[in-house]
């Protein structure tokens, strides 16, 4: 007869192995915060999207919050083995990712203890991380930068996003608020940006950049911008569908904005970027990359132009994203999956 404890030992030991096998098929569910809506995806361990959710974020109400991020996990994990949750949102949060100090699209979360509420609210291991983090870490998975050790990526969109992979890792930092890419100074004294101080390469290179740079062309009775004014007159405001429009037809007016834009970019990646990071790629996404080479082209001229030590040193690439808007779903649901892992 089986000596009982040792039984019991056996049976822990068959379980403890099942539940290690089952782990290694569970899924993961990425949720990324943005100020009107929110998405949230269940991702399996290849960063493969298998369902996708959207509803509205209310941004007011924290309560609220809580309960439209808890119906999107409930409703995504329906049925299904979900191993954690990782929520991306844009802010400054605290370094040991359990509070969101200050979120810029958000009203309601200031100083709030996000990642126990969600817990407590959904009964699962949440993992909180920057959104521009969370896109970073999905294309160095998963998308451009796969295969790479070193990468940065800049998500050109509201504003201008960073993330840093250096060795494999991502990069938090000291106080946990590294990375932050977009504020590099381009220009001393320049263009006010919206962290306070002047000149920072968001405020030249970011959407919102090009999107108030193109309506003041637009209505500067500028010749040159006759294409962009009559887009702008059909509907009383440029839009950034109008103004993606005109860039898509070539026009002459917008594409100096895209162009001066990229060379802006080009600057910063060849004069701060490179010589401080020394990646071996660098990402570029958010929704701007959407045109592709019409900015690729040149970040990399003048990229190719400012580089230190030109011509003798390892060539680096300077490439577009994988993933446009579901970065950040995926990013967030794989940090998640190796937080508990
Ligand atoms: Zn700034």
């Amino acid at each position: 007869m089986d000596h009982p404890i040792r039984n019991l030992g056996g049976k822990l030991a068959f379980w403890s192995f099942l539940t290690f096998q089952m782990g290694e098929k569970m899924h993961s569910i990425g949720i990324d915060i943005g100020g009107t809506k929110m998405a949230g995806a269940l991702v399996d361990d290849a960063g493969n999207i298998l369902s996708e959710l959207k509803v509205p974020s209310p941004i007011d109400d924290s309560d609220q919050m809580i309960e439209a991020i808890g119906s999107l996990i409930s409703a995504l994990g329906e049925g299904q083995q979900v191993a954690a949750v990782g929520v991306a949102a844009a802010g400054f949060m605290s370094a040991d990712r359990e509070i969101m100090y200050h979120s810029p699209n958000i009203a309601a979360w200031r100083n709030e203890p996000l990642k126990k509420r969600i817990e407590t609210k959904t009964k699962l291991p949440v993992l909180l991380e920057n959104d521009a983090n969370a896109a970073g870490w999905a294309e160095f998975r998963f998308g451009a930068g796969a295969g790479s050790n070193s990468m940065i990526m800049l998500t050109i969109g509201t504003g201008v996003g960073g993330a840093i992979i250096s060795d494999g890792i991502l990069l938090k930092g000291g106080f946990g608020i590294g990375g932050e890419l977009g504020h590099a100074v381009l220009n001393p004294g320049g263009k006010q940006c919206g962290c306070g101080q002047r000149g920072c390469v968001e405020s030249y290179c970011s959407g919102t950049a090009l999107l108030k740079a193109a309506r003041e062309l637009a209505s500067s009775g500028d010749a040159k911008a006759a294409r962009l004014k009559e887009l702008m007159l059909a509907t009383g405001e440029l839009s950034g569908e109008q103004l993606y429009q005109a860039i898509s037809e070539d026009d002459s007016a917008a594409n100096e904005l895209i162009s001066e834009l990229g060379q802006n970019l080009g600057t910063a990646i060849a004069s701060i970027y490179v010589p401080l990071l020394d990646p071996e790629l660098v990402v570029i996404g958010g929704g701007v990359s959407a045109v592709g080479d019409r900015l690729l082209a040149p970040i990399r001229s003048s990229f190719e132009r400012l580089i230190p030590a030109k011509g003798y040193r390892p060539e680096l690439k300077i490439i577009k994203a994988k993933f446009l808007n579901q970065a950040g779903l995926i990013g967030a649901a794989d940090l998640a999956r190796h937080s508990v892992s």
